[in-house]
């Protein structure tokens, strides 16, 4: 039977009560002149819980671990112990921690534990990841006292030091900075955030400014935190900026220039054993020829056809291809050519890998190249130090962490770009988001000499936009390039690579949005004293302020909507195109109020704005247009948007959207792009199925938009051994949406089983795979098979990808972040099963709209949009699997709807000559011991 006190890590037992032990300090690797300077200030005690839940009010604890370390002393006091309960853990949280039913069953019961525990700790400051919930579990379930007690946060810590981090989650800073791998146990994660909290100390003793840069600021801006103290003693005492430079390929002097000329381009990348310098075990690849071609016919225009959109199927290499042409096009043209992705990944990708290769294997080793953003992801200097000076200035002086964070960002992260500050930092303090905004430059017309002749030296913009006059190749997403900023160089040149993506983006780029959230705050700019002259007209400040009245009452009545119409989404509520019901009345009222007092109240700024770059100008544009959208939208919106209140499960009444969605986009993306560029090349592994592109680009119309410039080029198909190493299994089962779950079930234990794992499940529907995740989990544990699924909907796809790699027997399972983008090469993942065919969620407004169009003009919803985009997806799904040359498995899809008319169209976005085979629930078991044999 399972100890009630169990030790992580293999540490030695050696029990000095029921609860505790002592271990040295140097057994943990904790450098013991370090730890002094961390607890030169006290002593301190690092704690974690794992419970059965996140909710203190229904769940219940399950495990303490605890580190309590004194100054002067080598001996780090551990109290471990599991805690008793009568509930059946959830197969997810026994999934998450590892922790099992009869671990907690013999326990020590809560009370035993809590008296120990409250003892430990005594007051001794408690230090967590993320304390406020621990900060609530003590005071629960150990003792009210608490309440009061003094904490430190490592979140706040971490954040300060590294405020550009990828996440703020504890395992990702340890993997990153600790070279330790992922735990879920309540000891191990209380000793990683003591282990982070001294490494911070051992960064700044390597000459790192980042905790000195995170005194300073909270010095300035934050002097309560607990933390202040304990970083006056961190060793570095300089306080500097990091430069931000692009990284540059190490691999010494470049092979002789090659000219733009397509048989140049292709004999270098024929050159194996020079290309193997740059892009380890690259291989010459036939079909990477081909696309090159594509790319050179479109850059040279021939025969007039200039918009070229190709599909690149996987493993062709396509990223180098279009770089081998745009490399040489540039350095010999002069002209710029700006390549678009969706991912960052990609965007990071190109950046730091591929273009400095290409650069390196093209023989232009010192080509320009910059990743660029647009204005408003970079801080402003200007009125970053106005902001903060006036912060500073105020009676009585700040003490804000927001205002902290804000500040040693832009005194460590060299680069400015604050989108790069974690998105969980803005739920955690809401008051960052204004931070942000009062920080970064919006508009165009405010750099101005007058507005930043004083900080244009350090003006991470304009050092981004100097960058991007001067380079040769840039890189941007696709949000940038659909509204590409007048003042930004001339779009002529472009490729757009994960160009399936481009529809999707354009209807966001291109919908009109009013934002609570952005209202707001221009209102209580207004509304604010120090807003001086314009308190002149009395009028104005008496409508900021009901304006402000309005903003929470907006979002109040739309959600009271919401939650008596069970047939909208949770999160959004669409404006109905025949005109709202009765239920509306208190939400028409509130935006026809809401719209009236920002339109004056634009007129009035208007007036008493002196210039174009006064701020009162930028504000009556913002309030202006609010209240026009508000205005076009209800109570009826125009007939050429959908129009929704979105962001109404947010926590704030303030933090709704009204987005009015083009329900076609096509018209300012040939505005935007098609009008403007010279040459555009598209590029993807998924753009068209059978030769139709209109699933992945239909509602760009650019076959009719770019006319005779435009051609669809013939697939340049994957080099992988499709026919010997994939097949394809179509469950032939009726149709029954109750058996869906359960049949998908089967279908993954049967593979897991007889893989060991190695299999990813896709899902349209979150619900069904939590419900599939947990059946699943009871089915194959007794088999040593971790099954990993998100755990709520913000789980980051690439955590959990990374953790199925890891893992030696391990199914995971995703919805839809998890259908493309997703590379697990290998024997990690030799299956993967389709619970369902990816169709669009029914109900949704825009689908609507757009399909009705179509029948209108005598066409098909079903057959000429539905289906070409339920096709593309299901080819992006497919493509899952087979990611290298030697990958070999098998696709499974649950609810393949054999007995539908339109099923033989599914062959058409499976790869060429790849096998399929229709296969009872019942026989499946035997198709895959045919396809796999008999595990070894
Ligand atoms: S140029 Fe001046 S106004 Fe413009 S972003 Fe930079 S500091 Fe701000």
């Amino acid at each position: 039977m399972t100890q009630p006190n169990v030790f992580q890590e293999g540490l030695p037992l050696r029990e000095t009560g029921r609860f505790r032990s002592e271990i040295d300090a140097a057994s943990l690797d904790f450098d013991p002149e370090l730890l002094e300077l961390l607890l030169a200030e006290g002593p301190l005690c690092f704690l974690d819980f794992e419970a059965t839940g996140l909710d203190p009010t229904s769940d219940v604890l399950i495990e303490v671990g605890a580190a309590l370390v004194r100054p002067g002393t080598r001996a780090v006091e551990i109290f471990n112990s599991f805690i008793r309960t009568d509930r059946i853990l959830s197969p997810f949280i026994r999934r998450l921690t590892g922790i099992r039913q009869e671990d907690v069953d013999c326990a020590p019961p809560q009370a035993e534990v809590a008296t120990e525990l409250d003892r430990f700790i005594g007051e001794v400051p408690v230090v967590a990841h993320n304390a406020t919930f621990e900060r609530t579990w003590l005071t629960r379930a150990i003792h009210a006292r608490f309440e009061d007690h003094p904490f430190l946060d490592t979140v706040e810590l971490l954040a300060l030091v590294y405020p550009d981090a990828r996440n703020m989650k504890l395992d990702t800073f340890c993997r990153e900075k600790l070279g330790r791998g992922e735990r879920h146990r309540a000891l191990d994660d209380a000793l990683d955030t003591l282990r982070m909290a001294v490494n911070v100390f051992a960064e700044a003793r390597e000459g790192s400014p980042a905790a000195a840069n995170a005194r300073r600021a909270l010095e300035r801006f934050h002097p309560s935190s607990p933390w202040l103290g304990r970083l006056r003693r961190a060793p570095s005492s300089r306080v500097d900026r990091r430069p931000a430079e692009p990284a540059r390929h190490p691999a010494g002097e470049p092979p002789p220039p090659v000219p733009f000329d397509l048989e140049a381009i292709a004999e270098r990348l024929e050159q194996v054993e020079i290309a193997e310098r740059v892009i380890p075990g690259y291989r010459y690849r036939p079909e990477q020829r081909r696309l090159l071609e594509h790319v050179f016919d479109c850059f040279t225009g021939a025969d007039g056809k200039t918009v070229r959109i190709c599909e690149a199927g996987t493993g062709i290499g396509k990223t180098l291809a279009y770089l081998a042409v745009a490399v040489p096009f540039a350095r010999e043209t002069g002209a710029q050519v700006i390549v678009s992705t969706s991912s960052k990944l990609l965007q990071r990708q190109l950046i730091e890998k591929d273009i400095p290769a290409a650069a390196w294997l093209t023989g232009h080793g010192d080509l320009r190249y910059t990743l660029m953003k647009g204005r408003a992801n970079y801080l402003c200097r200007a009125r970053l130090d106005r902001f903060l000076d006036q912060s500073a200035a105020q009676l009585p002086p700040p003490d804000s962490f927001p205002l902290a964070l804000i500040a040693a960002f832009a005194r460590s992260a060299g680069h400015g770009e604050v989108d790069r500050i974690p998105g969980v930092l803005y739920q955690l303090y809401p008051e960052l988001e204004r931070c942000r905004r009062e920080a970064t430059s919006g508009d165009a017309t405010e750099c101005s000499r007058d507005t930043c002749e004083r900080t244009a030296g350090t003006c991470v913009f304009r050092q981004a936009r100097r960058r991007l006059e001067s380079a040769e190749i840039i890189v941007v997403n696709h949000d940038l390039l659909l509204r590409w900023p007048p003042d930004y160089p001339p779009l002529t040149h472009l490729v757009i690579d994960e160009v399936h993506e481009l529809a999707e983006r354009a209807d966001a780029a291109y919908a009109r949005t009013a934002d609570g959230i952005e209202i707001r705050h221009r209102l209580e700019a207004i509304a604010d004293e120090s807003s001086g002259d314009l308190l002149r007209d009395p009028r104005i400040a008496a409508l900021a302020r009901r304006g402000l009245e309005l903003v929470p009452q907006v979002g109040a009545e739309a959600r009271a909507i919401v939650g008596s119409d069970p047939g909208t989404y949770r999160d959004e509520l669409a404006i109905p195109m025949d005109g709202p019901g009765p239920a509306w009345g208190g939400l028409l009222e509130c935006c026809g109020e809401l719209a009236e007092t920002l339109a004056e109240l634009g007129r009035r700024l208007a007036d008493a704005a002196d210039s174009d770059e006064d701020p009162a100008t930028g504000a009556s544009e913002v309030l202006t247009d609010a209240a026009s959208i508000i205005r076009s939208s209800l109570p009826v919106p125009d007939e050429d948007y959908v129009v929704r209140f979105r962001g109404l499960a947010r926590r704030s009444d303030d933090q709704w959207r009204l987005v009015a969605t083009p329900v076609s986009p096509a018209a300012d993306f040939q505005f935007e792009i098609l009008d403007r560029v010279q040459t555009l090349f598209g590029t993807s592994a998924t753009v068209s199925v059978a030769d139709d592109a209109r699933g992945a680009l239909g509602s760009l119309e650019i076959d009719e938009r770019a006319g005779d410039r435009y051609q669809l080029e013939p697939p340049v198909e994957s080099p992988f051994d499709y026919a010997n190493n994939l097949e394809v299994v179509f469950i032939d089962e009726p149709t029954r949406r109750e058996r869906l779950v359960d049949n998908t079930v089967e279908v993954l234990a049967t593979l897991a089983e007889h893989l060991g794992g190695s299999t990813m499940g896709l899902f349209t529907s979150r619900d069904r795979l939590s419900t599939a995740a947990d059946l699943l989990d009871r089915r194959l544990s007794p088999h040593g098979i971790m099954v990993i699924a998100p755990s709520s909907g913000n789980a980051d796809p690439h955590d959990l990808v990374r953790t199925f790699c890891e893992q030696e027997n391990a199914v995971l399972l995703g919805a839809r972040a998890f259908w493309q983008g997703i590379d697990v090469p290998g024997d990690a993942c030799r299956a993967v099963v389709i619970e369902k065919l990816p169709f669009d969620v029914p109900g949704d407004p825009l689908i609507q709209r757009r399909t009705e169009l179509i029948e209108r003009a005598g066409g098909s919803g079903f057959y000429d949009y539905s289906m070409p985009r339920m096709l593309l997806r299901l080819k992006q799904m497919v493509g899952r699997l087979i990611r290298t040359p030697t990958d070999r498995g098998m696709v499974v899809i649950v609810e393949a709807r054999c007995d539908r008319a339109y099923f033989g169209r599914l062959q058409e976005a499976l790869p060429p000559k790849a096998a399929t085979r229709k296969a009872r629930l019942a026989d499946l078991q035997e198709v895959v011991q045919a396809f796999f044999g008999t595990p070894g």
